[in-house]
C-alpha cells in the first residue's frame, strides 16, 4: 500500500536530538486483526462493547463482561505485532528519549519489544482484586472458571479503563509530561475522539512540538498536525525508522 513520504522537515526533525513521542490508539491494534468497537460491526455475540465494558455491567453481571474479556483476551493472544508496533519498539531500542503512550490494552507493543509503556488504557493482561485494588499480571491462556477470583475470596476485574471510569492518575500524570517534553510527536492509529488522550497532541503542540498525524482518514486532530501522513501506521511508522536512520531490525 502507498502512502506519502514523510517531509524533509520531518526527516531533520527525527535525525535530531530531542524527545519523541508515539501516541498509538486502536487503529494500530486493528491493522494486526483486533477489533476495535467503536464504528458499526464493532459488537461481541451481538452486544455492543460499549455496554459491556462499564463498571455497572460489572456489577450486575460479572461473568458476561469475563466471558467478553476472556475472549479478548483469547484475540489479543492470537494477533501478532505488526511492522507498526516494530516500527515503535526500534525507536525505543534506538533512543532514550523516545517515549509511547498507547490506549491499547492488547499488549502487543510490548510484545513488539518495547519498553516504557505508558498504558492509559490499562491491559488486558492485568487483574484488579474487587476488594482491595492490588493489580496482579496475568498472562494466562486460560483463567479457569470465570468470574476469576482472587487469593482473598473477592472477584477479580479485569485492570482495565472502563467507560465513565477516570484514567489512571500516574499514566496520564507521565504522558502529560511527555507530551510537553516531545520535539516530535507521531499520533498514529487513533482518531483523537476521546479526551483526556486527545488533549495530548494539543498540550505537545501548545508546547512547541513538531505534531506528526499518521492516519488513513482525516480527524478531529488533522487540522492541529503540522504533518499529515495518510496512510496505515503498518506502512509509514517503517518510514519513519528509516527518515531517522534507526537500523531495524527485531527482538523476539
Ligand atoms: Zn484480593
Amino acid at each position: 500500500m502507498n502512502a506519502p513520504a514523510p517531509s524533509e522537515t520531518l526527516r531533520e526533525l527525527l535525525q535530531g536530538q530531542g524527545p519523541l513521542l508515539f501516541l498509538t490508539g486502536a487503529g494500530v491494534s486493528a491493522e494486526s486483526g483486533l477489533a476495535t468497537f467503536r464504528g458499526p460491526g464493532g459488537h461481541w455475540e451481538g452486544r455492543n462493547p460499549m455496554e459491556l465494558a462499564t463498571p455497572e455491567a460489572f456489577a450486575s453481571d460479572p461473568l458476561t463482561v469475563w466471558r467478553f474479556y476472556a475472549w479478548r483476551r483469547e484475540q489479543a493472544a492470537a494477533a501478532a505485532p505488526n511492522p507498526a508496533h516494530l516500527a515503535i519498539a526500534s525507536f525505543q531500542r534506538a533512543r532514550e528519549d523516545a517515549a509511547l503512550v498507547t490506549q491499547n490494552v492488547d499488549g502487543l507493543h510490548e510484545r513488539a519489544g518495547s519498553r516504557r509503556v505508558v498504558r492509559l488504557h490499562g491491559s488486558l493482561w492485568r487483574l484488579r482484586c474487587m476488594r482491595d485494588g492490588e493489580e496482579t499480571d496475568d498472562t494466562r491462556a486460560d483463567l479457569g472458571p470465570l468470574p476469576p477470583r482472587c487469593a482473598c475470596g473477592a472477584l477479580l476485574r479485569p485492570g482495565v479503563v472502563w467507560f465513565g471510569e477516570p484514567l489512571p492518575e500516574d499514566a496520564l500524570a507521565e504522558a502529560t509530561s511527555a507530551a510537553r517534553a516531545a520535539r516530535v510527536v507521531v499520533v498514529a492509529g487513533t482518531s483523537s475522539l476521546v479526551y483526556p488522550a486527545a488533549g495530548l497532541p494539543r498540550i505537545a503542540s501548545d508546547a512547541g512540538a513538531f505534531v506528526v498525524e499518521v492516519n488513513p482518514e482525516p480527524t478531529p486532530l488533522s487540522d492541529l498536525a503540522d504533518e499529515r501522513i495518510e496512510g496505515p501506521a503498518g506502512v509509514v511508522l517503517p518510514r519513519l525508522v528509516e527518515a531517522a536512520g534507526i537500523p531495524t531490525g527485531r527482538t523476539a
